[in-house]
């Protein structure tokens, strides 16, 4: 089924605090919360890196990340495509790294963890040579997934309509960034034949 941008499904229930029961015109939607948050932070995110326009959140503090050689040279290496993906980050001394800024889509999530997971996965991509746009749309699915709202977390009707929204407002909204399906559809004439209504 072809999504359309006018798509508009409304909220149900939410099971075991991890998916989003919603229905729209066709019958039920199923909904994983974390793959479908991920899916609207992935594109949101990958769009400002396009237009380098990430906005970034300055660090009221200021993390300093002592990093293995091999890291610490990627970060020079990479240092266009970092700063572009909305890290602030300055040398200081040694292998160690001064960051002053992250991607504001990432606010909640620990700074240094987030520069150590990605820069583990641009060591990976850049030994298998892949260019910069794959690089990119890897780092920005990693980011995605660690700011995107988890399983097992309660969300209140609001919250689940402005998910579905921003949901169904995306270019892919029925895969999660990693490729798997995020929804799952249970159309109104399948109930009704399951009951033998028709
Ligand atoms: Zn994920």
């Amino acid at each position: 089924v072809a999504e359309r941008l006018d798509h508009r499904a409304t909220p149900v229930a939410q099971y075991r605090e991890s998916y989003i029961i919603a229905q729209d015109e066709e019958g039920l939607v199923i909904v994983d919360q974390h793959a479908a948050h991920e899916r609207v932070l992935f594109e949101r995110y990958l769009a400002e890196a396009e237009r380098n326009e990430v906005e970034v959140q300055k660090l009221l503090f200021p993390v300093t990340v002592e990093l293995p050689p091999h890291e610490y040279l990627l970060v020079e290496k990479e240092a266009e495509e970092l700063r572009r993906l909305g890290f602030l980050l300055e040398p200081f001394g040694g292998t160690t790294v001064r960051m002053d800024g992250v991607p504001a889509v990432t606010s909640g999530v620990d700074p240094e963890s987030l520069l150590r997971e990605l820069l583990g996965e641009a060591g990976r991509a850049s030994s298998a040579a892949s260019d910069v746009e794959a690089l990119r749309r890897k780092l920005v699915t990693t980011a995605a997934c660690r700011a995107a709202i988890k399983v097992n977390h309660a969300l209140n009707r609001e919250s689940m309509q402005a998910l579905l929204d921003d949901l169904f407002a995306t270019v892919s909204p029925s895969t999660c960034p990693h490729g798997r399906p995020l929804l799952f559809r249970l159309p109104l004439d399948e109930l009704e034949r399951a009951f033998d209504r028709r």
